[in-house]
């Protein structure tokens, strides 16, 4: 089948990368021409809001989905007259205002971060003395890696957080939350819910506990990652034993993902973002921090450590074709973004159970160009964690 991807990043690369595995072809609409997807597909080089580009780019294709969550809905709803698009608006749009998101979290039985919303300078003055500080000012709409947020520490910086991020007018001031960790839960959902765990997938290397991937319903969950973010940005993703979750956590974050998916007939990948916060009783619980409607970068572990990665997941799901087991190959697995500066491939490639993935990008502060998987026991992923330490590029905290 033809797939189509909105967005042409990392993303979309890695899940034509799995997709191709099973047969399929891609092509991809981004306005850079330097898209790292152009290797794993066609790229139409358009804008997302060209209807020529966008009714162009949906000719022959089977399926629709996107690598972006920022992608307009409008695109979305042209495409949706002559193509299936998965996963779906409705979530896309929600997940697009962080509002809508945090009344979605609620309605399934997640608690969000105390919020309130502000339009002006004197919405936020108020909110700041309800809230109390420290709070965080962030935009609406089209926020990623921690852009469009400024950290109010003080009153005395709520004209500077208004002239930084205020122009957007549509924002949300959120509580700080004192966080003991962050996580998060990826679960991919078949068509019509149904055939899961049957297969291992393509990605299979033994028989493996297949059921151990996957859930009722339809849905295959992965193990839960744990994240640790710098500056916003993801830098360090354990899971499996390294992980350390809860099962209670777990378990509360797959049932409220289920609810979801299953309430919105949801097809393909989603990932929420939760913070672990320490309760009065000494018990952990959960807060929900954002969701994505599509692949995310605390699952590319999974392509060396599930039986069937994300990507792949994801491209069974839009195809209708039945998903293979989420479950880890290994014990653990560790995933280690590589921002702004790339290491020598060597001083990777000598890393026992390390694999290396560059996106093709040039190298800008801030900027993700690759990523590092490090698979085995928890002991042998931790000491690849140490060897890498300090490579260009990365932060192992
Ligand atoms: P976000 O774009 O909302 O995912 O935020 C990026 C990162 O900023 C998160 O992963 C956290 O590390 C941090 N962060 C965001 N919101 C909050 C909050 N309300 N309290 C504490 N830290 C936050």
């Amino acid at each position: 089948m033809l797939i189509g991807v909105l967005g042409g990043g990392q993303l979309g690369m890695m899940t034509a990368q799995a997709g191709v595995k099973l047969g399929h072809t891609f092509r991809f609409l981004d306005s850079a021409p330097d898209s790292p997807a152009r290797v794993a597909g066609e790229l139409q080089v358009g804008d997302f809001t060209d209807t020529d580009a966008l009714r162009r780019f949906a000719r022959g294709l089977g399926v629709v989905t996107w690598e972006f969550e920022n992608v307009p809905c409008s695109a979305v709803q042209v495409l949706s007259r002559s193509v299936t698009a998965y996963p779906g608006i409705a979530l896309l749009e929600i997940a697009q205002d962080r509002l809508s998101e945090k009344t979605a979290f609620r309605e399934i039985g997640l608690a969000p971060a105390r919020h309130l919303p502000v339009s002006s300078l004197h919405d936020l003055r108020d909110a700041v003395s309800d809230m109390g500080v420290p709070c965080i000012l962030k935009t609406r709409r089209m926020g990623y890696d921690g852009k469009g947020q400024f950290l109010i520490r003080s009153r005395d910086d709520i004209d500077t957080a208004w002239k930084e991020i205020g122009q957007s007018q549509e924002l949300i001031l959120e509580g700080f939350v004192e966080f003991e960790r962050e996580v998060s839960l990826i679960a991919c959902r078949a068509k019509g819910g149904a055939g899961v765990g049957t297969g291992l997938g393509a990605g299979a290397r033994s028989a493996g506990d297949v059921e151990r991937g996957s859930g009722g319903r339809g849905i295959a969950f992965y193990p839960m990652p744990t994240n640790v973010h710098r500056a916003g940005i993801l830098r360090v993703s354990r899971v499996g034993e390294g992980a350390e979750i809860e099962p209670e956590l777990e378990h509360a974050a797959r049932a409220a993902v289920e609810k979801l998916m299953v309430g919105m007939d949801y097809v393909g990948v989603l990932t929420v973002e939760f913070f672990v916060v320490k309760k009065l009783d000494g018990g952990r619980a959960l807060i929900a921090n954002e969701m994505a409607p599509r692949v995310h970068n605390s699952g590319h572990w999974s392509i060396e450590g599930s039986h069937a990665s994300q990507f792949e997941n994801h491209c069974r799901a839009i195809t209708g074709m039945e998903l293979g087991s989420a479950a880890l190959v290994h014990p653990a697995a560790a995933m280690v973004n590589i921002v702004g500066a790339a290491p020598r491939a060597e001083d990777v490639q000598r890393v026992p159970g390390a694999y290396l993935h560059l996106y093709g990008k040039e190298p800008r502060e801030g900027r993700k160009l690759g990523h590092i998987t490090l698979v085995g026991s928890r002991e042998q992923v931790e000491s690849g964690l140490s060897s890498l330490r300090g490579i260009p590029g990365t932060v192992i905290e």
